[in-house]
């Protein structure tokens, strides 16, 4: 802009929510001058889109201006873990460790990685330390930033402050640089800075992650990231190790598999229990309790939740017993169902023998506990749409023209022609108009994909109610 150019184009890929990462937004200047234009991508959630959450911070009472009268022409994508591509740039999704649902993003283009994670907390509290071995859902971690050519990370606190940060959502130094190291990271970007640092306290900490580096002779190159610092990244001649992220395409509108999820509960603690109930309900989701295995296996066969959540604690309950029940029962351990252990120790081990998928460490607080029901609801969805497809169709899987705005019939797309973007502005139309002009987008949408056999009952169940609804109301397609 102060070089005068105008029509603007340009992407925002954004984390998270939190508002240390979305407060530049309302006074970002681009996005107010018309014959711009921007793509704006975060994270989906089970209530509101991103496009929702982003106007509430400029709601009457926040701001002057509504995210409505911003001049430029905004597209908003709201993303699953997955792929997809802004223009020549190949970008996968994957979930961070956050209190909130957290997005890193990899891009890759012209033979160069970059690779952007930040807010994240190492999954094992040892790891924090730069001690122990990677395992579990951090060797994930490692293998989504894998072979970088620059890690921008996460690393707010120092292995020495952690104990008392646990379950804030961010890394130490001493984790993203292990990580890094074990990951052939070639650049690492220190980051997310905490706000009671100052600059010579940085310095001072880089200065002893770089001395214990050179120490081990790790090729490793890490610096703190600052406002307005510039890099250039050049092609490296040797082979870039693949990203870990499936071809899943991240923008899929996989709202048509989230109608009523469920999850089962297995809790003894009163005060755990209360404390999952009210972060399941919060998120608008049907739980059910469940006492022991039987009855844990009678809810998956009539119910098909998206999630167990099971304690661990014996002898007064055995979750990890009930989780090896479920995994007995199931005819196809590949995709079965998510179940989540609440203990109070991860034992990695003991959690893949039984088939535990993931785990909530006592104490946690309401948001973490939400965040991970939200992130296991939304990928048991996106597994639902994956599964709903022949083989070898996911690249097809676009998203629909109109999660918001007045519907509009759309003939099928050729081949390489432009995605109709979903129109912006229409906060006025009440909820229930537009939840049922977004079933209308997304049963027309599965015709034109030609995406003729639901074989899952709970894909076969939603299908109907679309058909229902759309036929019982008035055609404005
Ligand atoms: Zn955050
Ligand atoms: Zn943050």
């Amino acid at each position: 802009m102060s070089a005068g150019v105008k029509g603007l184009r340009g992407h925002i890929l954004i984390s998270h929510t939190h508002w240390d990462h979305i407060q530049g937004i309302p006074f970002f200047a681009p996005l107010f001058v018309p014959g711009n234009e921007w793509d704006i991508y975060g994270p989906k959630g089970l209530g509101q889109s991103l496009r929702e959450v982003l106007a509430g911070q400029m709601d009457y009472t926040y701001f002057p201006v509504t995210l409505d009268q911003c001049g430029a022409n905004i597209r908003y994508h709201d993303l699953v873990e997955g792929t997809f591509e802004i223009e020549d740039i190949k970008v996968s999704t994957r979930y961070l460790n956050h209190p909130a649902l957290t997005l890193g993003y990899r891009l890759e283009t012209d033979g160069v990685t970059v690779v952007y994670a930040c807010d994240h907390e190492p999954h094992s509290r040892i790891l924090a330390n730069g001690q122990g071995e990677i395992t579990g859902y951090d060797l994930q971690h490692a293998q989504f930033i894998a072979g970088a050519d620059l890690l921008i990370h996460d690393a707010q606190y120092t292995a020495e402050e952690y104990p008392a940060k646990i379950g804030w959502g961010h890394s130490t130094v001493e984790y993203a640089v292990k990580l890094s190291n074990k990951a052939e990271v070639k650049r690492l970007a220190l980051t997310h800075h905490d706000p009671s640092r100052d600059d010579d306290a940085l310095d001072r900490l880089l200065a002893s992650a770089k001395a214990e580096l050179r120490e081990n002779a790790a090729s490793l190159e890490v610096f703190a990231a600052s406002e307005g610092y510039a890099l250039n990244l050049v092609r490296a001649h040797e082979k870039h190790a693949a990203c870990c992220v499936g071809d899943f395409q991240a923008q899929t509108l996989v709202d048509p598999a989230l109608t009523e999820p469920s999850v089962i509960i297995g809790i003894a603690d009163l005060k755990t229990g209360a404390a999952l109930f009210e972060a399941i309900q919060a998120e608008g989701i049907h739980a059910k309790l469940c006492s022991d295995p039987d009855e844990a296996r009678k809810f998956i066969a009539e119910d098909r939740p998206s999630l167990a959540i099971l304690e661990h604690d014996p002898p007064r309950i055995d979750g990890m017993e009930t989780c090896r029940a479920i995994r007995q029962q199931d005819n196809d351990p590949e995709h079965s169902m998510p179940v989540l252990i609440v203990a109070s120790e991860l034992d990695q081990a003991r959690g893949v023998s039984a088939g535990v998928t993931d785990w909530l460490i006592k104490p946690f607080t309401g948001a973490y506990a939400r965040t991970k029901v939200r992130a296991w609801v939304l990928r048991t969805a996106c597994e639902g749409m994956r599964r709903a497809l022949p083989q070898g169709e996911e690249p097809r899987f676009a998203p629909p023209p109109l999660p918001i705005g007045p519907p509009r019939l759309r003939t099928q797309r050729a081949k390489g022609s432009p995605r109709q973007m979903p129109h912006r502005g229409t906060e006025a139309r009440r909820s229930s108009d537009k939840e049922i002009s977004t079933e209308k987008a997304a049963l027309l949408w599965m015709y034109c994909r030609e995406v003729a056999p639901f074989e899952t009952p709970s894909f076969g169940k939603k299908i109907g109610q679309l058909i229902a609804h759309a036929t019982n109301t008035p055609a404005e397609m």
